[in-house]
Formats: structure tokens, sequence, C-alpha cells
């Protein structure tokens, strides 16, 4: 029988409510436990998938090809499990199932409505992870913050789900307490509103954690204790830390696996491992510097490219350097600045994108990268453009491109190949989650994975042309991984080049702070070389 843990937020949102939930699911795993995480976004999109980065930062996809919030990867990097779609619900996925429902006549005939129908739904969602997943905990979070309009079916659907499993449900409530300007002084009121609010809501806080700029002090727990009726030993203070993998060990030192653990009547075994204490001290002592220039659309809002700069960081760290990443806003390179602008990088990443706006400076990126023999290392888009690049100015087809960007270029390098993809309905239409490739022998690829096979997540439409396959290779460009399935290019690298590595799915969205992907480390290995050469 599962256990669950539902995680709202109050006062405001942005205090870290993923990283808090994802930290409970790494020291419940390090506690034996099998753990898995959902997020519940109160938005109508049916998913992130076709919002604007801006408006949403990263789209994570899970494996089994759905489109996600971003918590999610901070959930799959810290408590190292694979999620799927079961981890992601909005409003939009509820409304649209019980409306299909309801034109199947599912409801026989009754009135449908938010209670009990659209909360049986949102119910359901959670009833069904714990069944598929068969994980001895389900921790779900909702996002936005409570006394959000649209939060309300979700927050009557946890209500009654304690209602149903009154000794297996814990509700933990996140909260700021702020400090005031000049005194410094933390107040606690925003709090007690919060907790109040809640409560009118039919949902009692089981433990309370507090993001704070102060210490949060054993007389502020006895004063939030006293208002919200909630033991002191159940408030914990979320710590602002160098590092975010250091807040689980900071919330088990205040001792919330032992309280949680107690309060869900589970049996206090051990921990079973170290592991996570011994990663956080060693990438602790990372301190030699490293440049690695991230070259991109988005770069003004660094969540766009959250897994990414993940995956480079904990890199960087367990190779014992402290990463500076440096945005490059590809709008702002062109033929006049770039190579000032790129030449004191030790490594280039150009990741994903969409849409013409910015493609010239990210094609200036891979170009430099190439001709420098600087480290280079392209996802998807920047797969994709570095071959238009080589196209335009080592085949001298000028004019070639890829049909996103102009649909009528007479060298279309990278087009749309599968049929059945539907350009006129953008959501959920890309080819997403895990695809096969087949690494080819004595490439650099396949020395990196050692392995003939891989399993990558993808997120894109278009894809590589094979018919230009063999002008490329002519100019020393190795395909080096393919779909055999569908015939597809997975990867590439080039001939006499140190590290010009480009592959078309999301190495990032499996990459852990403990289990490296083999691409990034790879790459910060190259960009450690290049460095040193200098
Ligand atoms: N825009 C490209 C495509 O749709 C690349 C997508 C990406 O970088 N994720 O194929």
């Amino acid at each position: 029988m599962a256990k669950y843990i539902f995680i709202t937020g109050g006062v405001v949102s942005g205090i870290g409510k993923g990283i808090s939930g994802a930290s409970i699911g790494r020291i419940l795993k390090d506690r034996g436990l099998n753990v898995f995480m959902q997020k519940f976004d109160p938005y109508i999109n049916i998913d992130p998938g076709t919002m604007s980065p801006y408006q949403h930062g990263e789209v994570f996809v899970t494996k089994d090809g759905a489109e996600t919030d971003l918590d999610l990867g901070h959930y799959e990097r810290f408590i190292d499990e694979e999620l799927s779609r079961k981890s992601s619900i909005t409003t939009g996925k509820i409304y649209a199932e019980v409306l299909r429902k309801e034109r199947l006549g599912a409801y026989n005939g009754a009135t449908v409505q938010v209670i009990p129908h659209v909360t049986d739904e949102i119910k359901q969602n959670v009833y069904a992870a714990a069944k598929e997943s068969n994980a001895d905990i389900i921790i779900t979070e909702i996002g936005g913050t409570i006394g959000d309009i649209e939060s309300l079916p979700f927050i009557e659907a946890i209500r009654q789900i304690h209602s149903e499993n009154p000794k297996d449900t814990l509700f933990i409530h996140t909260t700021l307490v702020p400090a005031i300007p000049g005194s410094n002084e933390l107040k606690t009121k925003p709090t007690q509103h919060s907790y109040k609010e809640l409560m009118s809501l039919g949902i009692k806080a089981d433990i309370i954690i507090c993001r704070s700029d102060g210490f949060i002090t054993d007389e502020i727990k006895n004063k939030i204790s006293l208002f919200c009726d909630v033991p002191t030993k159940a408030i914990v203070q979320s710590e602002n830390t160098d590092l975010i993998y250091a807040v689980p060990l900071s919330l088990k030192r205040q001792g919330l696996d032992e309280y949680i653990l107690q309060k869900l009547d589970l049996p206090n075994q051990p921990e079973t491992t170290g592991d996570w204490e011994k990663m956080v001290e060693h990438f602790r002592k990372a301190d030699k510097p490293l440049d690695i220039f991230l070259v991109g659309k988005y770069t003004a809002l660094h969540d766009a490219y959250l897994s990414v700069t993940n995956a480079i960081c904990d890199a960087g760290y367990q190779a014992g350097r402290k990463v500076n990443i440096d945005w490059i806003n590809s709008e702002n390179l062109n033929e006049d600045n770039y190579e000032h602008r790129l030449s004191s990088a030790d490594a280039i990443i150009v990741p994903g994108g969409f849409g013409t706006r910015g493609i010239e400076g990210l094609m200036l990126a891979s170009k430099y990268a190439r001709e420098r023999k600087v480290p280079y290392f392209g996802i998807c888009y920047g797969m994709q453009l570095a071959l238009v690049e080589i196209a335009r100015n080592l085949l001298g087809l000028t004019e070639a491109n890829t049909t996103e960007c102009n649909l009528y270029t007479p060298y279309p390098i990278i087009d749309i190949i599968e049929t059945e993809s539907k350009i006129d309905e953008l959501g959920g239409t890309l080819r997403l989650g895990n695809y096969a490739c087949k690494l080819k022998d004595d490439t650099l690829i396949k020395k990196l994975y050692q392995k003939d096979e891989i399993v990558e997540r993808h997120r894109h439409r278009y894809e590589v042309n094979n018919k230009f396959i063999p002008k490329f290779e002519e100019v020393g460009v190795v395909f080096s991984g393919i779909n055999e399935e569908q015939n597809l290019v997975e990867t590439i690298e080039l001939k006499d080049h140190p590290f010009f590595i480009a592959c078309q799915f999301h190495p990032e969205f499996i990459s852990r702070p403990n289990k490296i992907h083999p691409i990034f480390k790879g790459f910060i290995d190259a960009a450690i070389h290049m460095r040193e050469m200098k």
C-alpha cells in the first residue's frame, strides 16, 4: 500500500518547492524506499510543449515522450529514477479526459461537475501513479501558490485522498519567512496566513518548510508552531546553499527523513548509502575554473536551459572544475564580432531551439568551433544548424537551410521527413521521447559511450536529409549514430577535430549528478584539455 506526500506552496512562488520536493524524494530513497514523483500544474495548457521558453523555462521530456515541467528534471536528477507521463498532470489534461469521457457517455447521464468528476479524475491520476510505479511513496507537488483559483480542484482532490487514506497521507507546506529590510527581523505572519488559507480548504499541514534569507531559530519555530499547530520538529528550513544538491543533506540534518518515516508509520531503517553526501563533498572541492560558452536563443532566461546547465556543471564538478557558463545571446553575434566574443571559450555548446530568430549567430558559434578546433557540443538545433553551416561554408551551398526557416531553400539540409508529422497541429506532434541509436565503430562517440546501441530522449520535428550525407562525408563529417528503424541521423562528428560532437537527441535529460552522461563527461574533458593547451 503506497503512502502519499503532497507538497503545497504558500506566500509566493519561486521559493524552491521543486527542489524541496526532489530533496525529500532523495532522503526517503536513501532510507531504502522506492519513490515516485509527480507534479500537478494548474494551468489550462495540456502540457508546456507549446509554451514559449520565456514563459515556462525548459520543457523537460520523459522517456515515454511527455513534455513536462522543468521540476521533473530536478526530480529525476535527485532521485535518479526515470519518471513518466503519469508524473505530469495539468488542468488541461484533466479536463481533456473528463470531456472525452463525457462524450463517450461514461458518466451515465450525470451532470458533469468539478466535484466529483474533475476531482475524481485528479485522484485517479495519483492512485494510478501508485499502481503503475509500485513505489512505496508517491510525492506530488502542487504547482502555484495556495489561494490561486486554478489550483482549487487539485487541493480538494488531495483533501479527499487524505480522507480516504488518513494514516498514509502527509501534507507538507512550503512558505517564505521574509526579513524586514533594515532591521533584518524575520516575520512569520505570511506563514501564519498561508497556513490559515490552507486550513480553510480543509487541509492541515503536517510539516512546514520555511525558506528564508535569515536563520530560522527555535524561537521562530516555536512561534510558527504555536500559530500553525505543527510541532517544532516538523518545522524545517530550506537553507540557501551554494549547491542545490546539498539541500537533501540539510533536510536530513534537521531530522526530516526521520520525522516523515515516523508520521507515515514506515520502518525506521538506517540509511542505505552515504553516496550522496560523498558526491556533495566531492563537488564542493571543485575549484579550478572552466569557461563554457553557451550560445543560445533564450539566454535571457537561464531556466530555459536548466537540464543542459545542470549537466554541464555536474560534469565539471565531477572533474574538479567549477564551470563558469558564459551566456551568449546568438542574436548578438555577427560576422564582425563573433571571433572576438568567443575567443576565451574553453568549449562551446549550442543547445536546442526552434524558429528563425538568432540562427545565424548559432551557426557562427559552430563555425568558430569547427575552424578553431574548439570543443563543440551541439544538441538538436545545435546539430542541425552545424550541418547547415558546413553545407554553406564547406560545400559551397550558400542557400542551404533547414526548411523550418526557409521552406523554399534549394538545399534542404534539414527537412521534415516523417510524413505523419502534423505541422498544422503543434502540441505533442514532435518526435518525442526514447528512440534507439546505433553507434558506428571507430568513432569518438562510441569511445565515449562504450556501447553499440544507446537510447536517448528526443524533442524535435525536423531531421537530417539523408540525400546530402555523401556530400558531407566528402568534407570529413562522420554520421556516427543512426536510428536504424527509421533510417534517421542521430549523431555526427568531425574527422580532424579534437571534439566536435552533435546529436539530434537531448542527452541533458538523462545526465545525473551521480551518473554523468558520457557526452557531457567527454565534452568537459575536452574543454579542460583545451584550457590547459592555451
Ligand atoms: N527546431 C528543431 C526541430 O524541430 C530542433 C528542435 C530542438 O532543438 N529541440 O527539429
